[in-house]
Order: C-alpha cells, then structure tokens, then sequence
C-alpha cells in the first residue's frame, strides 16, 4: 500500500520523458466479427476500452484504444522473435522497439461513420479479414475506401482465423485477399495468416508491421493540429469545487506539439464559437507527460469547465493554436468524386435536400445538399464545422437504412 503510494507521488513530481508516449497510431480495422478485438488483445494483451453498452452488444460502438510496447530479442539468432515482453520465451531479454497506439474502429455497418473518424487519427493499419468467409465483405471494402481516402498507406493484413479455415479454404481466402488488395492500389501489403485467439504468428505480424508501418517524422516547425475522439468530466458526483479537475480532450496530435501551459483553441466549440483554454495536464497510457508529440493518444487536461467535455461533448473537434484554425461555417462547396462500390446498381448522384454525414478529420456531421453549380456540391450543415481549403472529407449517405460511404470530397 506504502509502495503504491509512494509511486503515485513519484509520478506527479517526475513527468516522464515525453519519448514513452506512443509514436504512431496503428488502426485495426476490418468486417464487423472477423475479430479486431482478439487480434488488439493478442497484440496488446488487453481487450481495448469498452464500456456498458458496447459490452451488450458484444461489438464497440466508439473508438476503442489500446497502447503496447513492441520488443525484439537479439538472442533469437536467425528469428523473428518479436514481442509485446520484456522477457524473450528462450530467457533472454528483449530489446524495446517502440510503443504504438492500436485504434480499435468498429466493423458494425450502422457505425461505418465511427470508422471514418477514426481513419484520420491512423498512420498506419491492420486490416483483419477471416480466412473462413468469402473476401472481400462488405464492410472490408468500405474499411479499405476509408484508409485511402484518409491517405493510410501502410497496412498489414491480418487473414485471422486460419484455425477456422481449412487448407483449401485458406489458400483460395489468401489469393481473394491478394486480388482485392491489387484492385484497390496496395498490391504492395503484406498478408500474414494468424489465430488471434491462440496468438499464433502473432510474433510474424509484429515484424510485419515494424517493416510496413514506419514512425512517422515530426516536422517542428508545424503548428500544432490535434483531433479530439472523446472527451471527460474525471470529477466524482459531489466533489468539492476546490477539488473541481478541468475537462479533459482525449485524442491524437496530427503535427505539432503541445505542452503544459500552452493556451489553445478548440474549434468550432459551442455553437460555432470556438473554445479558448489553457493546457494543465498531458497524459498517455504510460503515465504524465510534459509534452506531447504526434502518434499515439492522449489526455489534454484543460481548464474548462468539466461540464463542457463530459460525455464526448467535444468529440471530433479541432485542437489548435488560437487563430490559426479557419473559422467554423455552415455552408460548404465541395467537388465530389464517388466511388467504386461493390453493389452493382447504386446511383452515383446526389440529390437537393438528399441528407448526407460528412467526415471532416475526426469530426461526424450531418448536412443538406443545396444545391449543384458547375460540378460543385452545396451542402449546408446543421451545425458549423471547421474545414481546410482542400481537405479530403468521406462522404456517406443512407441506403435501404444504412449509412454508406459513397464518395469523398475536396472543400474549396
Ligand atoms: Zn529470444
């Protein structure tokens, strides 16, 4: 009990070295049950975040984040010994690669937006296709359309469930895979078969993904650009207001950095105004950072009041400097490019007044189409958002009573 306490206070007074914060965002994305969740607990050794209602359901409804430390052992001669412990299985002692952040996207159609969301935290990711079903899957289309239209590159394909999988079956799935990965541009990936639920080559896919998916380079002279994915109130019912903790912004930087005490703007805020705060506190699953860097995700501790970020109020707004962000607004014009979809018979148009969800960095808002002049959408939103002059946006609309990714656009 002493011990633990001790820790505790060793951690407030002693920021680690903002080196242990995860440098890079690895998605795990795929069909709704072709076992992300075992895959990132067999990568992490921890099922990512659920909560009540995910549990429920048996599927995650948000964005769910896991962090691991990869480790190579320089005994293992000739192997691939690669780990998540310190601790080789031939009792040598691993050397530390890097930690990552796994991005847990849900597969469930109804929550493809969620996905998109989340494809612009990613710099990299594995896509888990099952080796016992016909490929590719619906969703492991749009899984893929989204990555590209966020500009992820590099990814490794898990074909999991070999154990499931006969022979036969196996080897047919394997060249569907590689089939589908040529049509759509990434003849390049690497296809490891796994077992999630055994950990069988799991160690192969590690290595894979330390040759696929590199660190990305921090450029120092960008400002600071941060997407929120969730955002808290830590307070306890009843706290004291002298105890009273500020909002927290939980999500990834995208280039930058950040450090206590830096005043920042969150965009579009509250009814199109833009939130200014100061930055208290900077977390990562590693423990208190000093400052943050892009890659892996973390806990902006501000001095809002806790009341405006409970509840993922602020999820899919903008972090920035104040200024430096466009100012929010409700009228777009975008150029639309729609995309090749695996139903034969979808109508590549859009209609006036047809309602459409837009994916703009992490952000998921809803709009009208106004109107089209010279090949430029008019879409009016309900709620202001922030947009950059030529940022890539997914574009989704309802069919037969599902959101369906059906283009991406260009703002102008
Ligand atoms: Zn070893």
């Amino acid at each position: 009990m002493k011990k633990a306490k001790e820790k505790k206070s060793r951690e407030k007074k002693q920021p680690l070295a903002v080196d242990e914060q995860a440098v890079v965002n690895i998605g795990m994305v795929g069909h709704v049950d072709h076992g992300k969740t075992s895959l990132t607990q067999a990568l992490t050794g921890k099922w990512t975040e659920t909560h009540s209602e995910e549990l429920k359901r048996g599927i995650s409804i948000r964005l769910g984040y896991a962090d691991t430390t990869f480790y190579k052992c320089p005994e293992c001669k000739g192997k691939e010994a690669y780990g998540i412990k310190k601790e080789c299985h031939c009792g040598g002692r691993a050397e530390k690669l890097r930690t990552v952040s796994f991005v847990d996207a849900p597969g469930h159609e109804t929550l493809l937006t969620t996905m998109l969301s989340g494809a612009a935290l990613m710099q990299g990711a594995i896509l888990v296709i099952a080796a016992n079903e016909e490929c590719p899957q619906p969703q492991t289309k749009e899984h893929l359309t989204a990555l590209k239209i966020a500009g992820v590159q590099n990814i490794v394909v898990a074909q999991n469930k070999i154990d499931l999988a006969g022979k036969e079956e196996a080897i047919k799935n394997y060249n569907q895979i590689k089939e589908f990965l040529k049509k759509n541009g990434f003849e390049n990936a690497v296809i490891i078969p796994v077992a999630a639920h055994f950990g069988t080559n799991i160690d192969l896919l590690i290595g894979a993904i330390e040759k696929t998916i590199p660190t990305p380079k921090t450029d120092e002279s960008k400002e600071l650009k941060a997407y929120c994915v969730r955002s808290f109130d830590v307070n306890r019912p009843g706290a004291k207001i002298s105890e009273l903790k500020g909002g927290i912004i939980g999500g990834s930087i995208i280039q930058g950095k950040i450090k206590i005490g830096d005043k920042i703007e969150i965009s579009p805020g509250i009814d199109g105004k833009p939130i200014g705060t100061k930055v208290t506190s900077l977390n990562c699953a590693q423990g208190l950072l000093k400052e943050a860097r892009a890659g892996g995700l973390i806990g902006i501790g501000t001095s809002l009041d806790p009341s405006i970020t409970q509840n993922d109020r602020m999820r899919g707004q903008v972090v920035a400097l104040p200024g430096k962000m466009p100012k929010p607004v409700k009228s777009l014009s975008l150029k639309i490019n729609f995309i090749e979809r695996l139903a034969a018979k979808v109508e590549n148009k859009l209609k006036t007044n047809e309602i459409l969800v837009l994916t703009i960095g992490a952000m998921t808002a809803l709009g009208t189409v106004a109107g089209e002049k010279q090949g430029t959408v008019l879409v009016e939103m309900k709620m202001p958002v922030v947009i950059e002059k030529g940022q890539k946006i997914a574009v989704s609309k309802k069919e037969a009573g599902r959101w369906r990714l059906v283009a991406y656009a260009i703002a102008e």
